[in-house]
């Protein structure tokens, strides 16, 4: 294994450390969840949750995943320019004016609604290509879609779109993290439409509803293919719907001592005094701020890692900077790796612990680190 700065770029002092190996075995653990005709789609979209779409693509895929899942066209985009072949699904709007960018790419666009489809059968016209697409019914989660009491109408419009290739129809749970009678009505309420709708002669080869809190809790929903998106990455979709054990958390994120300080009693660290040491303190400074996720509100993060302890932050964190107290960490020295979200030895510092902090989820924490902080793509697992 090289060492980590060998293949950061020059002066970086904050990064991310994703294990692809960790993602992988994820994959491998989802898919032995699944029965074996049951097929996987990994949700990569806002860059893999955080950890890098590109790299995270090719380990999915190698794993067995079928299929990746982004948000927006652009994100599509730039896997089919990083040389990434496999199906992806659009899950949310591409605008029409960009279809003849999605047609050229063979991506698979999903269907609101019956004016949406009209404009892409229409656009699939004019390209001379028929359009891959899955139809998106709403079946309680009230974001975009087709109401199912209104799918047997769609699917009277959809009849009459021949440039349209129909390969699948889905919907999304809105409480898979914490609700499973609700769930099973969703889908109730959506395998109900599909039959309306293949009554009218619809033709869907494959259905789909898990995202990964339905995969882990409701066979019944994995139906042809699943959609996880946060257990791949080793994360617990909600506190009611933990991972079974096996999954590996894949994000570390890193950063290094730029100096070490012996403050006095009584000095004041950081904007607002917050913080004034009440005896001798060795403080050590971060490179890491809230412009890269270490947010302060509306609690800042209480700890970061540092030679397998832990070491209090102090004071208030800034845009870039962050204090910690290392008086109990004698050893310190200006170079020393600190860990602000993963594991270092033995002590462990959780999305879900900054996510508290945060009073958000871990989704949320994962997908809020800047883009602008390099991600080192390990390919084996630091053991
Ligand atoms: C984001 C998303 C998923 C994945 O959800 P997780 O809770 O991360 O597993 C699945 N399906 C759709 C439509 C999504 O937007």
């Amino acid at each position: 294994m090289p060492l980590p700065s060998a293949a950061l770029p020059a002066g970086a002092t904050t990064w991310l450390e994703i294990d692809q190996a960790a993602i992988g075995h994820n994959v491998r653990l989802l898919r032995g969840l699944t029965g074996p005709q049951t097929r996987l789609l990994a949700v990569i979209k806002a860059d893999a949750y955080g950890h890098g779409a590109r790299a995270t693509a090719r380990s999915v895929i190698a794993a067995g995943a079928t299929a990746l899942g982004v948000a927006s066209l652009p994100e599509a985009l730039e896997l089919r320019g990083a040389g990434i072949t496999a199906p992806i699904l659009v899950l949310s709007f591409v605008p029409p004016a960009a279809l003849p960018a999605a047609l050229e790419q063979g991506l698979t666009l999903t269907l609101f609604d019956a004016a949406q489809a009209r404009a892409c059968d229409q656009q699939a016209r004019k390209s001379g290509r028929r359009l891959k697409a899955h139809v998106k019914l709403d079946s309680g989660m009230g974001r975009m879609g087709t109401l199912v009491a209104d799918a047997p109408a769609l699917q009277e419009q959809l009849a009459q779109m021949p440039w349209l290739q129909l390969e699948g129809c889905y919907t999304h749970f809105a409480l898979a993290d914490e609700d499973i009678d609700w769930t099973r009505e969703q889908l109730r309420r959506f395998l109900a439409a599909v039959h309306a709708m293949r009554r009218r002669g619809a033709r869907f080869p494959t259905l789909h509803s898990a995202n990964s809190a339905a995969t882990l809790t409701l066979p019944e929903s994995h139906l042809g293919l699943v959609r996880p998106g946060i257990a791949l990455y080793g994360l617990s979709p909600s506190d009611g719907v933990p991972l079974p054990s096996g999954f590996r958390p894949a994000l570390t994120w890193k950063t290094q001592i730029v100096q070490l300080r012996d403050l006095p009693a009584g000095h004041s660290v950081g904007y607002g005094r917050t913080w004034t040491a009440s005896s001798a303190t060795r403080m050590a400074v971060l490179p890491v701020g809230y412009e890269h996720g270490f947010r302060r509100a509306p609690h800042e993060p209480r700890s970061v890692l540092l030679r397998g302890q832990i070491a209090p932050v102090i004071g208030r964190i800034s845009m870039e900077k962050t204090a910690i107290d290392v008086t109990a960490i004698p050893q310190a020295q200006v170079g020393d790796e600190v860990v602000l979200l993963g594991r270092q030895g033995k002590a462990c510092i959780s999305a879900e612990m900054l996510a508290a902090r945060f009073g958000s989820s871990n989704y949320e924490v994962v997908t809020g680190l800047s883009a602008r902080m390099p991600r080192l793509q390990l390919s084996r697992s630091e053991t």
